[in-house]
């Protein structure tokens, strides 16, 4: 069994029969979260023998890293690989005494929005919480020693909301780590998952894909709000708990002459009215081969929205995607593609 999807308090309990002191099941999972340890050999305070048998019982397993992408600016995209040889990918982003690591939930998606690329290439399978840590784990190992404060962005491959059990365990370790006010879970606009969220006893904090202010447009590119309309969405995400001094994220690809227009800017300040809250404008990150159509909005077009939000009293910060030289930014993540993952797992058979 791998440990590294599991809480200090569930390795405690698990290694109860295997361990010869009571203390031992904690040490153990010290080791393993807060050492970061990859093997039960390094654990150098454990008698031989019982690191012999932990080792033969007990896996602390991370998946492969096939590939490291680093961009210019620093960022560098990681293709992982998994028992099955799934493939999926993370990026790290670090930035002087800081980082941030966008994770993924899933090895595709299934929800399908127009504008990206993970979309395009359509439904993988859910990510376990090992694996879901694994990535973490690996990233962070990576980071330069300066880096003290790591936030977490579940914004990768997948729609968490869409796998809850394995996200609320991958959380439940995470928290270990990382406060849960440095873990952001960015969704399509889930209704029930939101609701999961609101519910958990240490909750990270919402992100809101809303991409357009109307329910016409955003059916267009996300064609998860026939299932989860606007207006509904939008009640959910107000009856959201917020602890104090925090904010929900309302992300807004901006995407030219389809939601880029000053009026445009005007409903989304309307819709998210009285909401603490901050949006995050995303120039659009064009794909050639996946959606040739949509195309980014000239700069002059995203200062002016951007400014439109702020005169409407909006916090608002405008993300021109870090790694998109290495195809690492925003929706753009793919892991090997549907083609190429078939293909992967041949030659692995
Ligand atoms: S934007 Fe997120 S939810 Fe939409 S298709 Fe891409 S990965 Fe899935």
């Amino acid at each position: 069994m791998n440990l590294i999807g599991k809480t200090s308090a569930e390795i405690a309990q698990l290694l109860q029969s295997t361990v010869d002191r009571d203390f031992r099941g904690h040490q153990i999972a010290g080791w393993i979260h807060q050492r970061a340890a990859r093997t039960f050999e390094e654990m150098s305070n454990l008698p031989k023998a019982l690191r012999e048998t932990l080792a033969a019982e007990f896996s602390l397993a991370e998946p492969e890293i096939l590939e490291r992408v680093v961009s210019s600016d620093g960022s560098t995209k990681y293709l992982f690989a998994v028992e099955d040889r799934e493939t999926f990918e993370g990026v790290s982003m670090p930035d002087g005494g800081k980082a941030t690591l966008c994770l993924s939930a899933q090895t595709g998606c299934a929800v399908g929005c127009t504008f990206c690329v993970t979309g395009a290439l359509g439904a993988g399978r859910n990510l376990s919480a090992t694996e879901m840590v694994g990535q973490y784990r690996l990233m962070r190992r990576d980071l330069p020693d300066e880096v003290e404060r790591v936030n977490l962005v579940f914004m990768g491959m997948g729609e968490p909301l869409l796998n809850t059990t394995h996200l609320g365990q991958a959380l439940a370790v995470l928290f270990e780590r990382v406060s849960p006010k440095r873990i952001t879970i960015s969704t399509a606009g889930i209704i029930p998952g939101i609701r999961w969220m609101a519910e958990l006893p240490r909750r990270p904090k919402l992100a809101l894909s809303l991409n357009a202010p109307d329910q016409k447009r955003r059916q267009e590119i996300m064609p998860i709000t026939r299932r989860y309309p606007l207006d509904q969405l939008m009640a959910t995400v107000r009856a959201f708990p917020l602890e104090r001094g925090r904010r929900i994220t309302f992300e807004y690809v901006l995407i030219r002459d389809f939601n880029d227009h000053i009026s445009d800017a005007e409903a989304v300040a309307r819709l998210t009215e009285g909401i603490p809250s901050k949006i995050n404008v995303i120039p659009l990150n064009e794909d050639a081969e996946h959606f040739p159509e949509l195309k980014q909005p000239s700069r002059d077009v995203v200062d002016s929205f951007a400014r439109a939000l702020r005169d409407a009293g909006r916090v608002v910060t405008v993300r021109w995607s870090k790694g998109a030289d290495v195809a690492a930014a925003c929706g753009q993540l793919k892991g090997l593609g549907s083609t190429q993952r078939s293909r992967q797992v041949q030659e692995h058979n």
